[in-house]
């Protein structure tokens, strides 16, 4: 029997934001390969004889190489086995999906990919935002701000009339981000919405202004930041418990 790796989003780190075609591949896999940032309790959904691989990196400890990684999508498929490479989010947003493709194209493993809720969509829901608010905004733009050692990101090219900007990764250093907006000609009363662990329990949500960002302390991470007229709104929103779903309420921390 031929074995196949499936990419499989995990969406943004609670179990019931997996979709219905991610569980059914992960209760019939026989390998887990995942990273750092997936709901932890996954294993509940998984067969019993399921071995379970933490691939993932966190915190600046090393995890596993991308070589090692693609090594062992290789030949646990080879072996016939059905391995799901469980990611978090969506597999094909910042997620190193195009090396671990051609990783198994070069060695002819089928694959699949499951789609799955990108931080972004989740932190929109959070802070309830309307990224394309038609009034406001015709774009949405995925930014990260982790690019390769030395390299910065073109914020300006971002930072389009009626676009809104999704930061990914920001680091914990708020002021250098800010520097580096205003820096590439953001307003400095442009809104922006700070989101951490988007729909999870741990959900917190903070909105500022980017000439104030670097006053904000985040507890917790992951983050993500949201940048843009749509987020307006939200300074406005009197209530902080108007935020969120019934039973997670986050808090609107306005700095
Ligand atoms: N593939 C993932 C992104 C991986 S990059 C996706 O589609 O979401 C990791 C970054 O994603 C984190 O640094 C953070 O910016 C963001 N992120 C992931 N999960 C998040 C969450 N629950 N809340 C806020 N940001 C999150």
């Amino acid at each position: 029997m031929r074995g196949k790796v499936f990419f499989v989003g995990a969406g943004p780190g609670a179990l019931d934001l997996l979709t219905v075609r991610a569980v059914r591949v992960l209760e019939q896999a026989d390998v887990v390969l995942h990273d750092e940032l997936v709901p932890h309790d996954f294993v509940t959904l998984l067969h019993p004889a399921a071995a379970v691989v933490n691939v993932g990196k966190r915190c600046g400890k090393p995890g596993a190489t991308q070589d090692a990684i693609n090594a062992l999508m290789i030949r646990y498929a080879a072996e016939g086995q059905r391995v799901a490479r469980l990611k978090c989010g969506d597999p094909s947003v910042f997620g190193r999906l195009g090396e671990e493709m051609e990783a198994l194209r070069e060695a002819d493993i089928p694959f699949e990919i499951v789609p799955g809720v990108t931080a972004a969509l989740a932190a929109a829901a959070a802070a309830r935002v309307s990224l394309t608010d038609r009034r406001l905004a015709s774009r949405v733009q995925f930014a990260t701000a982790n690019l390769a050692r030395g390299q910065q990101q073109d914020w300006a090219q971002c930072l389009a009339q009626n676009t809104t900007l999704v930061i990914y990764m920001p680091g914990r250093d708020f002021g250098r981000l800010a520097d580096e907006l205003l820096g590439a000609g953001a307003g400095a009363d442009l809104p922006c919405a700070i989101v951490a662990c988007a729909g999870t329990l741990e959900e917190e949500v903070h909105c500022t202004r980017v000439s104030r960002l670097s006053e904000l302390s985040l507890a917790r991470s992951p983050a993500i930041v949201i940048v843009g007229e749509v987020v307006r709104e939200l300074e406005n929103t009197a209530d902080s418990r108007a935020l969120g779903c019934e039973d997670i309420i986050p808090q609107l921390i306005s700095v």
